[in-house]
């Protein structure tokens, strides 16, 4: 029987900081098997949503969000952390567990009332998966969806992402 997608995470205790879980998704992506599951999965979230464009935070949101798009058909949107996007940019600050980051998008990347799916990796706090709402939010985009590989769900990230379609192929207490 061949393996399940969750079979493919590794966890590694106490990474980078004492207390966390950490849930690799490098020894899914490695195995040509782990890495169909997890982006068939994805795509196959979305199949029956109507969309525009796939938005993907920086960086392992691109590893996901690019092959969902080209599956797709639509178009990858990346968002950076500050400074490393050539034009024009709007950008958006969120909170970390310790101070700040800020992220940005290119202004002519989406047009208003574009229809937008939001891909990552895995949702913990939902910090990172807010501030790339807020951003295609300031450009006028609307997100009908964000789909994950894995939820941290005791961390409520749904709650704050409450007023959106969230969903994850993979869910941990
Ligand atoms: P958050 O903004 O709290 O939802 O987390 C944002 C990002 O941090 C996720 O997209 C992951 O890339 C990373 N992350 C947070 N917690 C973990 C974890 N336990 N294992 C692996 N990656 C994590």
């Amino acid at each position: 029987m061949s393996k399940k997608l969750e079979e493919y995470v590794v966890t590694i205790p106490d990474f980078p900081e004492p207390g966390i879980m950490f849930r690799d998704i490098t020894s899914v992506i490695q195995d040509p098997d782990g890495l169909k599951l997890a982006v068939d999965g994805l795509a196959n979230l979305v199949k029956d949503t109507d969309f525009d464009l796939i938005v993907g935070p920086e960086s392992r949101g691109f590893i996901f969000g690019v092959p969902v798009a080209y599956l797709t058909g639509k178009g990858f949107i990346p968002v950076r952390k500050k400074g490393k996007l050539p034009r024009e940019t709007v950008s958006q600050k969120y909170d970390l567990e310790y101070g700040q980051a800020e992220v940005e998008i290119h202004v002519d990347a989406i047009k208003p009332g574009q229809k937008v799916v939001i891909v990552d990796d895995l949702i913990a706090t939902g910090g990172s998966a807010e501030a790339a709402v807020k951003l295609v939010e300031q450009l006028g985009g609307k997100v009908v969806k964000m789909i994950f590989v894995m939820e941290l769900a005791g961390l409520k990230g749904r709650e704050k992402l409450k007023d959106y379609d969230v969903e994850s192929l993979i869910v941990y207490e």
